[in-house]
């Protein structure tokens, strides 16, 4: 093919708006203020879980804490109950036995009945203390949530426009590319991915590769409006404009 030597470094051009916009998509995809965001996200989600789950046991420690407290009012009522029967004196010798009994017993399940109450009001305590801050552990990363998902949206922005202001010169480039030449920019794009390359000396700088005497001898001797094409890696080569 043939192509005006101006018209052929204008696919430079074109090549290297297509490695910058190719660039900016690669920046969308692994935009550290996404990670950031997607990091604190995850975070979040924990904290609401641990949280979630502080809460759950907290309401189980109340339950139980509840059955306690009632168990140990049963039994100081039948404590004193025995008491003022055994105190009253009308009862039997046999009886009076049994209530003395019944009264050392009761006074053992009293006693682990408040051990019991003591422990556990420990562990209310603490399971309280995780739930205050699993609030304030969520209340902090509710606000840089907040500053992280506007850094990601300003970043965002920002290669929006960096991408709207690359198309449209590839666009203001395109239009002066005659159509045969750019229809073979195109299919290297496809095929290789690169469009064209510049040929300096005797690399070319579409796949680093140092062309063989032969070749850069061709290429030499080449008009300047012919068409070139890299043997190593199929795209189109431009003669930079020293050699
Ligand atoms: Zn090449």
């Amino acid at each position: 093919m043939k192509a005006d030597p101006t018209d052929q470094r204008r696919l430079v051009e074109l090549a290297d708006l297509d490695r910058r916009l190719s660039g900016l998509e690669h920046r969308r995809r692994v935009l550290p203020e996404q990670d950031d965001l997607d990091r604190l996200e995850a975070e979040r989600r924990a904290v609401s879980e641990s949280a979630a789950r502080a809460r759950i046991h907290l309401e189980d420690l109340d339950r139980a804490l509840a059955k306690l407290r009632s168990d140990l009012r049963a039994v100081r009522t039948r404590r004193e109950k025995d008491a003022a029967l055994l105190a009253g004196g009308g009862v039997s010798e046999r009886q009076a036995t049994e209530l003395e009994y019944e009264l050392r017993s009761l006074a053992r399940r009293q006693e682990a009945l408040e051990a019991e109450l003591a422990e556990l009001d420990e562990r209310r305590e603490a399971v309280e203390a995780d739930v205050q801050h699993s609030g304030a552990a969520a209340s902090d990363l509710d606000v840089r949530l907040a500053d992280a998902r506007s850094a990601r949206d300003t970043a965002l922005a920002d290669l929006e426009d960096a991408v709207s202001a690359s198309t449209a010169e590839r666009a203001r480039a395109a239009e002066q590319v005659p159509a045969d030449l750019l229809a073979l920019y195109a299919r290297n794009v496809a095929r290789a991915g690169v469009g064209a390359a510049v040929l300096g000396g005797a690399r070319c700088s579409g796949c680093a590769m140092d062309l063989d005497r032969e070749t850069v001898a061709a290429f030499r001797d080449a008009a300047d409006d012919e068409v070139l094409t890299c043997p190593e890696c199929g795209v189109i080569v431009v003669r930079a404009e020293a050699s």
